[in-house]
């Protein structure tokens, strides 16, 4: 028994101390939540919660039965406590208002219960993700008090239900890993202060939505993917795990780039990830550890949210590594790319007007 490790109460209690002791408790309750979630997924096939719902959520996508509990989950778990204005699901379409017999607060929660669902029928990780922001007093939040830049984001995690569970937390001062004691029931820091290297060799995209790419990212992977025989002069690994959550923990250890680029596959979505509840909360979590986080066109992180829902591409990572893809962005943009002349790109006007 070691009685001198840093708990996730202890961590968070000395990190809010000083303005914030109520989003201290905020986080000790979505703690609990993530508790309760680990232990749900964890059941598999024998908590009877596998499979899919007749519904579809906001976005249209089949609902998880998993989606729903652990929507509910953080709703039960987080609604009570008086620090809250309100809170914004992936699973819900309007934000959610607290009940009546609750005392309201001025912070916001917005969050994805369950990223990378259909993981869990197959038995691989998932996840949790969520965003804390604040309006300027405490009752009942509008619409319009989500619609903030993450640069505004006074806290953001995830957790991630693996062969353990992680709670990755960062409170806008570096981005601190939290690993469940099952036996103590304890989140235990056992990541303190997580760097992003700032090389390296490993990219993760779907590589089956290529021909709908734009062509800075097809220049990118195709140069990574050309390995040692080509301009980069080294041979790259690529993973993919289709949960957003797996693909960011993995690169907080060992660095690597994430790529859900914009797209043409449906014009109008301008990315496939979520802006508030998945987006801001990885991009801040990898900026506090050194990475850099991108919409390819711009800072993440700077981007001003039109809606709840709002979809949004994003290039998150090792900094040297997304860097190179926004200068492929800007050179393409500028047309000063000319000198890529692989025929793959040579009709630009193909990606231009997609039809
Ligand atoms: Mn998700
Ligand atoms: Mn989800």
């Amino acid at each position: 028994m070691q009685f001198g490790r840093t708990t996730l109460s202890k961590f968070v209690i000395e990190h809010t101390r000083a303005q914030h002791a109520e989003l201290g408790a905020l986080l000790i309750d979505v703690a609990a939540a993530v508790k309760t979630i680990s232990a749900m997924v964890a059941k598999g096939a024998l908590g009877g919660n596998l499979g899919a719902l007749d519904s579809t959520n906001v976005q249209g996508e089949v609902q998880k039965k998993l989606d729903v509990l652990t929507n509910e989950a953080i709703l039960r778990h987080c609604e009570w406590g008086g620090q809250l204005a309100g809170m914004v699901s992936e699973e819900m379409e309007e934000a959610y208002r607290l009940p009546e017999q609750y005392p309201r607060g001025r912070y916001l929660l917005v969050f994805d219960p369950l990223d990378g669902s259909s993981n869990s029928d197959v038995n691989m990780s998932v996840g949790s993700i969520f965003s804390i922001l604040q309006r300027s007093t405490a009752g009942d939040a509008e619409p319009a008090d989500y619609l903030q830049p993450g640069d505004r984001q006074l806290a953001a995690g995830y957790a991630i239900y693996g062969p353990s569970t992680m709670l990755v937390l960062t409170l806008g001062d570096g981005t601190h890993g939290f690993t469940l004691d099952r036996e103590s029931g304890n989140f235990i820091l056992t990541h303190p202060g997580v760097r992003v290297p700032d090389e390296t060799r490993e990219f993760a995209i779907n590589t089956s939505n290529e021909r709908f790419w734009e062509p800075p990212v097809q220049r990118y992977v195709a140069e990574c993917k050309a390995g040692r025989s080509g301009v980069r002069g080294a041979d790259f690994n690529m993973r993919w795990i289709a949960s957003l959550v797996a693909e960011v923990h993995r690169i907080l250890i060992r660095g690597g780039i994430f790529l859900y680029p914009r797209d043409f596959r449906d014009p109008a979505k301008p990315g496939r990830l979520r802006l508030l509840y998945e987006a801001n909360p990885m991009a801040m979590l990898i900026e506090q550890a050194g990475g850099a986080a991108s919409t390819g066109r711009g800072r993440l992180l700077d981007v001003v949210p039109q809606e709840l829902h709002q979809r949004v591409p994003v290039i998150l990572g090792s900094k040297h590594e997304v860097e190179r893809v926004e200068r492929y962005h800007r050179e393409y943009d500028e047309g000063s790319d000319q000198p890529f002349v692989s025929p793959l790109f040579s009709d630009r006007s193909l990606f231009r007007e997609p039809g």
